[in-house]
This record gives structure tokens, C-alpha cells and sequence, in this order.
């Protein structure tokens, strides 16, 4: 591997450049910016690393690019990553302009460097490097770039089936990102949790009025609140009935590993401003539910007068609610929001209306798969240390989709994240080495797995 290792080094500006010309194109899913363009980028960055390479449209959504390359070993590996970024505001929070992609203090400062295109490049990097080396790769490779993850791969689930025969068969699926932990070990992730995102709301009278009709008119708000007094407790137990049924026990395993994964718990609350977590924990059961815990999360309510001062006596004629539920395996998004309806009805609210806004199947690999452990031997070589192998982060991602329910084993790169990388936020940022050795990472991944 040293000369493909060598050669990455002696091509480190040019694989700078490369990620500086990703970053510089803006991709904007939720405000529909750049999207074509980037997706026209990837398809010629493919191309110009001998990839056969297509933009395939999506009916009323962002396309699909799909490139891939032969190698010699029947292995076929999947690598998914996503072109869509968040929108950069708020803009005067950033130190440098967010699609100038500025290399500064070893770091480049863009838009989408971490989450995800520092990754989406790296991978293509590994692929130039093995082939101006070696002539050839050492396995197949077929990529899987989508434009809608930033907003919640809404049309994933249906490309998957219509398109099920171009992306299978396949060995395994290499997951968008990968980065470092807070101690500086890379952190492989071997699932994601689920997500189901939905609005409730409520109507009474066809107008607001003045607030002293409060006494004959029902006022929607507290309708809404009363019914989501019934969603969960004081303890945090969620009280939609049967919304734990198929809630997974943490194995054996999954418990030891938790018990050897570091989390500063006094460096959390002192970067959030905390006194103490959720409920007083700490120590194995914070991890625990951090890890393998559903969430009911109220994100926002609106209803009536709510502008900062002023005063404004209204009975508001409408109130809603959006809620977020974080699933963990096996829970069913599409399940789950049948039980909110359900147990709305069975406590007297049938008034109120609940629309499934985003659904995503939460989604977990073997640990011991053969993936993984050519993943963990690639960070081995190049990072000198044992990676920390984590059963599930608590994110999101269209993971299920695309690869348990086709049964194709997943779990997250070698990447170049860091917990400083500030993905959503201002000020995103990767490491020029963490990107470099990402590279490497990648090359080293596609000789262990074409061995395996
Ligand atoms: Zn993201």
C-alpha cells in the first residue's frame, strides 16, 4: 500500500483543490440552489476518475448520480454520500465566506466540507490514487450520490425500488461520513436511528376572536397542550400506547462496547451550560439511553400572539404542534405515527389532525461483519490506533432504505469529521490532514475488503 499511500501525499494540492472546487459550487436542497450543478460536478469528477457516471432525475425531486468502476475481485462495495448541504445563515457568524472554501490554520472553512462533501471527495481521491498507482482497482465500486439527505431523502425509499436491480447486488455500503471523537479516535458507526416527524394540529372556531369569548368558544391551544400532556411523563416515559413494543434490548456486546466508549460527561455540560443531564444520569445508563432510547421531542408550537412585547387579548382559532420521535431498532416511523393517531382518538382527540412530515426506519449492522473489520484495519494502518466501533449514532439517515432492507451491510468511513467540524452550523470546518488521511483510509479500505 505505501506507494498508493506516497502517492496521495505527493498529491496533496491537488486533492485540495479538488475538495476547495466541491465546497465553491453552493447545493442547497430546502432552497433548491445549485442542485444541478453540483449534481453535473460529481458526475464529471466520476468521469475523470474512469467511472461510468449518470444523472438519473427524480420526478419532483433532486437526482440521483450513480457512477461506477470495475476492479478484478467479484466484491462489489456501495459508497453512499449526499451533494445537498444546509443553507449557510446566519451568514455574519462565519469567519470566512461559506462557499469560498478558504484553507486557513490547517483547516478548510466551507459549507458542506464536513457534512458531506469532504467525504463525497476523499472517496473519489482514493479511487485516483489506486488507479494512477496501480492501473486498476482492487474491487467494484459503485457510487451513490444523492440531493435530498439535508432534507430528509424524501424520495430515497422510491428510487431504491425502482432502481433496486443498479445498486445490487452488492457486498457493502460504505455510510456518508466518519470522523474523530472528542479524544481524537476515529469513530465508526455501525447504524442510525430512525426518525418520524409529524404536525399535529388543531382548528375550533373559523376565526380568532377577542379573548373574552373564551368562556362559550374552545381555544385550540389548550387542546393542544392538554393532548400533549398525554404524550409523556415527568420521567420521560413516552405514553403513546405501544410505542415501546418493538423498542431492542442493547445485546450483551452492544452493552461492553457502550462500557468502553468514552463520553466526557462533565465536558458536555460545561459546553452546553448544564448542571446535570436528563433525570440525574450519568455514567453506563446515560449511555445507554443516549444510544438505545426513542425520543418524543416537541420542536415547536405555534398558536395566537406570540411577538416579543406588545400585548394582544386573542382566542386564536388554530394551534399546531411539530414533533419529532427519534426511533431506535425496530421500531416502524409509519407504525409509530399509527399509534399517535390511535391514542389521540383514545383520549377524546379525535379534533386533532396528525401528518407524517418525514419518516425514516432506524437501521443497524453486525458488528462483527466483515465490513467493519475492514474499515477498523484500515484506520488501524493509517491512524495507528484501534477505532471506537459504536452499534448506532443517534442521528438520522435514509440507512434502512438503502441498505438493511436489501440487505446490504453499512457502516461509516474512515472519514475526516471532528466533533469541532460545526456541520449545520457556521464556521464548518475540516482538517486538511483528517481530509488527507481520510483519502488514504478510503485507498487502504478498498484492499482489506477486496481480501475479505
Ligand atoms: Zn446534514
Amino acid at each position: 500500500m505505501q506507494d498508493i499511500l506516497d502517492y496521495i501525499e505527493e498529491n496533496r494540492e491537488r486533492y485540495i483543490e479538488m475538495i476547495q472546487t466541491a465546497c465553491q459550487q453552493p447545493s442547497i436542497s430546502t432552497q433548491n440552489i445549485g442542485i444541478q450543478e453540483m449534481a453535473e460536478l460529481c458526475r464529471s469528477m466520476l468521469e475523470g476518475v474512469g467511472a461510468r457516471a449518470e444523472i438519473i432525475p427524480i420526478e419532483g425531486g433532486h437526482p440521483v448520480v450513480l457512477g461506477e468502476i470495475d476492479g478484478p475481485s467479484p466484491r462489489m462495495l456501495n459508497i453512499y454520500n449526499h451533494y445537498d448541504v444546509q443553507p449557510p445563515e446566519p451568514l455574519d457568524l462565519w469567519w470566512s465566506e461559506p462557499f469560498a472554501a478558504e484553507v486557513r490554520d490547517g483547516r478548510i472553512w466551507a459549507r458542506g466540507v464536513a457534512d458531506n462533501k469532504g467525504h463525497l471527495v476523499a472517496r473519489i481521491c482514493a479511487v485516483d490514487a489506486w488507479r494512477n498507482v496501480r492501473g486498476e482497482l482492487p474491487l467494484n465500486i459503485r457510487f451513490i450520490y444523492e440531493g435530498e439527505e439535508e432534507i430528509g431523502s424524501t424520495n430515497l425509499e422510491r428510487f431504491v425500488e425502482e432502481n433496486r436491480a443498479r445498486i445490487t447486488p452488492a457486498d457493502g455500503c460504505i455510510w456518508e461520513g466518519g470522523g474523530k471523537d472528542f479524544n481524537g479516535r476515529v469513530r465508526l458507526s455501525c447504524g442510525l436511528k430512525g426518525i418520524c416527524y409529524i404536525e399535529l394540529a388543531v382548528t375550533c372556531a373559523n376565526t380568532d376572536m377577542h379573548s373574552s369569548r373564551a368562556t362559550i368558544v374552545p381555544n385550540p391551544a389548550w387542546r393542544l397542550v392538554w393532548a400533549l400532556n398525554t404524550f409523556k411523563d415527568a420521567n420521560e416515559q413516552v405514553l403513546i400506547e405501544g410505542f415501546y413494543d418493538k423498542v431492542l434490548e442493547p445485546t450483551v456486546e452492544e452493552q461492553n462496547i457502550l462500557e468502553e466508549t468514552p463520553f466526557d460527561e462533565a465536558e458536555f455540560l460545561e459546553t452546553f451550560g448544564m448542571d446535570s443531564f436528563l433525570l440525574g444520569l450519568s455514567g453506563q445508563q446515560l449511555k445507554i439511553k443516549d444510544m438505545f432510547q426513542p425520543t418524543c421531542t416537541i420542536c415547536g408550537i405555534e398558536s395566537g400572539f406570540n411577538e416579543p412585547g406588545g400585548l394582544k387579548t386573542v382566542l386564536p382559532n388554530t394551534a399546531s404542534a411539530k414533533i419529532d420521535m427519534r426511533l431506535v431498532p425496530d421500531q416502524d416511523p409509519r407504525e409509530i405515527c399509527e399509534l399517535v393517531r390511535a391514542h389521540l382518538d383514545r383520549h377524546g382527540f379525535d379534533d386533532i389532525s396528525v401528518k407524517l412530515l418525514a419518516a425514516e426506519h432506524p437501521a443497524k449492522t453486525d458488528l462483527d461483519a466483515p465490513l467493519v473489520g475492514a474499515v477498523a484495519e484500515a484506520v488501524r494502518q493509517v491512524q495507528g490506533h484501534e477505532p471506537v466501533i459504536v452499534p448506532i449514532t443517534p442521528g438520522s439517515g435514509p440507512m434502512y432504505a438503502l441498505c438493511q432492507a436489501i440487505d446490504i451491510p453499512s457502516v461509516s468511513g474512515p472519514g475526516g469529521g471532528n466533533p469541532d467540524s460545526k456541520i449545520h452550523a457556521p464556521n464548518e470546518n475540516m482538517y486538511v490532514e483528517d481530509y488527507i488521511n481520510g483519502i488514504k483510509g478510503m485507498a487502504v479500505l478498498f484492499e482489506e475488503f477486496a481480501k475479505v
